[in-house]
């Protein structure tokens, strides 16, 4: 090692890594509940990525049309494809309703009825009537959603006295002998120290992998780094080959255009004018799931019907809207489109595609939060001391496709019910079992190591090599021979690592080793994303393999564990859960998918 390391200890009853919408709300109710608790973040909390999320928060309120949580736990089992658990989905369509309520006391600005009630407004794939009629589900804070709840959160969290750790980079789970989690290891990026977080309980809500590719909606800071100390843990993620595509990233600039302005009346055409939409979805039409939309683009496209000069994407219209609705229920998005892509929405169309968008995969978790594995044949063994909550885990609530506005639901609901169960199982202040005194010696080589690399490879040039490869070979359709070659590149992309150069050596606001760090995150997730991906041989969700166009419940009804050794990755199998929480709800059977 180039020089030795002090590190210093902290000890809490619970650490929280991320400070995102479910970081957040985890940390809320804990500190709230009276446990100590520190949030570690690696950017100030409203700047985490859910600041950018537009469209709103689902829950069967009804306060605009009828509604009831059994239909919004239909339209989600539907809209997973069947790989969502149903019990883990009974609870989270049922909490929304309390979940909700309990932000708008927090104080988000939710837009309002006439009669001050929360305006919700119609998503993708959410129906009335199990698939009669259309839901309005889906709460709104104008198009800044995500941005009202983090501020909310933020204050509450601050209210209830939780210690932040902001600009720290959590490096690495401390696990024991045992499997035991025991803390986290973390960089301190503006003083340069390292820091040892003790806890009985440590819950990652690191937020997704989206910058793994080339083209997607996420921020740079969303680079799955939880689901890399995971795999470095030796543990398992899940259902990594589902990997969400939002019909409408801005051409070019892949920044979103929620599907908001859809559920307000916007509409998307082709080259010849034509709403092709209602080709693909009679019934439900551009309001039709993501994964449903993104292919009938990609289509579209395909078959020479795009527009533009290439054409090579389609239009999205709101013009007909008038300025009014605009201005008032869409004001981000008029703003996005006239600074990305230089349109007047209410005059013209914006250009959009397919872009990257959401992780359905992640960190195996039950509806507790509670991280599980695959231990002596019990598929559901928790991991003692570790949680995870947020686009970082898989409940599985979303399976092979997540519904607009489930994911900020999922954030709060999850965050909510690690907390409960954080009170319910850890003692406030209890002592921390001790640690063996090389404890710090992996992680500190591994550190080392990487701060003074002296490869042949920047790190940007290895993450172009790796987005590039994701991009074009795992995409919105796939087949064996493109996966196969893809996993062979990713491969190569993986082994490039150990060429790696760094050329910043300091320990304060050195952004080069926090990229390489987080590619480092990365990489293992972009190998597992691929590897799942050649390994279901069948189409699903967001998974739409060419070579097998059929759902095959039969053999592939199950969610995917993908563990990583180096540049393998080891694959097995848990069951989807197919029984419900209560009899307040019946098990939706799997039938064919249609809008
Ligand atoms: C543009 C956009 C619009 C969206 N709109 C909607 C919508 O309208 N409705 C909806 O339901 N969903 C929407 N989504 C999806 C949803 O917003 C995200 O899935 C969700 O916000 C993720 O929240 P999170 O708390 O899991 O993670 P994030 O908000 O991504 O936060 C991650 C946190 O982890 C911290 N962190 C990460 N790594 C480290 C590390 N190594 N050390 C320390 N801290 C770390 C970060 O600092 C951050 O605080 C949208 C997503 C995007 C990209």
């Amino acid at each position: 090692m180039s020089q030795t390391y002090e590190v210093i200890e902290h000890r809490h009853d619970v650490v929280v890594v991320g400070a995102g919408g479910a970081g957040l709300r985890a940390t809320r109710g804990l500190a709230q509940a009276g446990l100590s608790t520190a949030c570690v973040t690696k950017v100030f909390p409203t700047r985490s990525h859910t600041v950018a999320a537009q469209g709103g928060v689902s829950a069967a309120l009804g306060n605009m049309g009828d509604d009831d949580w059994r239909w919004h736990a239909y339209d989600t089992i539907k809209g997973s494809d069947w790989l969502g658990d149903q019990d883990a989905i009974e609870y989270m369509c049922r909490e929304a309703i309390p979940s909700v309520i309990e932000l708008e006391h927090d104080g988000v600005p939710f837009s309002r009825t006439e009669e001050g009630k929360i305006y919700q407004r119609p998503f993708g794939g959410m129906t009335t009537h199990y698939g009669e009629g259309t839901a309005q589900r889906t709460c709104a804070a104008a198009d800044r959603t995500g941005h009202a709840m983090l501020h909310a959160l933020y204050q509450q969290a601050l209210k209830y006295k939780a210690d932040f750790f902001i600009e720290y980079f959590a490096i690495d789970l401390i696990m024991d002998d045992e499997g035991v989690c025991r803390g986290v290891w973390a960089w301190d990026l503006s003083e340069g120290t390292l820091h040892r977080f003790r806890a009985h309980q440590v819950i990652l809500a690191t937020g997704g992998y989206g910058r793994t590719y080339f083209s997607c909606t996420s921020a740079h800071t969303c680079t799955g780094d939880g689901g890399g100390m995971v795999l470095r843990a030796g543990l398992p993620l899940q259902d990594m080959e589902f990997v969400q595509f939002h019909p409408t990233g801005i051409y070019g600039a892949g920044c979103l255009i929620t599907e908001g302005v859809r559920g307000e009346g916007g509409y998307l055409t082709n080259s010849e004018g034509e709403r092709f939409m209602e080709r693909y979805a009679p019934n439900a039409k551009d309001l039709a799931s993501r994964d449903v939309v993104s292919r009938s683009m990609t289509i579209e496209i395909r078959e020479g019907r795009g527009v533009g000069p290439k054409a090579d994407h389609i239009h999205l219209h709101l013009e007909h809207l008038g300025a009014e609705v605009i201005n008032e229920r869409l004001p981000g998005i008029a703003e996005t489109a006239r600074i990305f892509s230089g349109v007047d929405v209410t005059r013209e169309p914006i250009p959009v595609l397919p872009t990257v968008h959401y992780n359905m995969g992640g960190i195996p978790a039950n509806y507790h939060g509670e991280v599980l594995t695959l231990r002596d044949g019990d598929p559901d063994a928790v991991v003692p001391g570790l949680m995870a909550v947020g686009e970082a885990a898989c409940v599985s609530v979303h399976g092979a496709n997540r519904l607009g506005s489930n994911s900020l639901l999922d954030l709060v609901v999850f965050g909510r019910a690690v907390a409960h169960r954080c009170v319910e199982t850890i003692k406030p202040g209890a002592s921390h079992k001790s640690l063996p005194a090389d404890v710090d010696d992996k992680m500190l080589s591994r550190f080392d190591a990487l701060r003074n690399a002296s490869g042949s490879r920047p790190t940007a040039g290895i993450r172009d090599d790796m987005q590039h490869t994701m991009q074009n070979f795992a995409a919105v359709f796939r087949t064996g021979d493109t996966l196969q070659e893809g996993l062979d590149k990713i491969k190569d992309v993986v082994g490039s690592f150990d060429e790696v150069d760094v050329s910043d050596r300091s320990l304060v606001w050195n952004s080069d080793l926090v990229e390489t760090l987080e590619l480092d995150n990365m990489l293992g997730q972009a190998l597992v994303t691929m590897r799942s991906a050649h390994n279901r041989q069948e189409s699903r969700g967001a998974h739409a393999r060419e070579d097998f166009a059929d759902r095959d419940d039969e053999n592939w009804m199950k969610h995917t564990l993908a563990w990583r050794d180096g540049q393998d990755v080891t694959i097995d199998y848990r069951p989807v859960h197919m029984t419900t929480m209560t009899d307040d709800m019946e098990v939706i059977p799997p039938k064919k998918r249609t809008y």
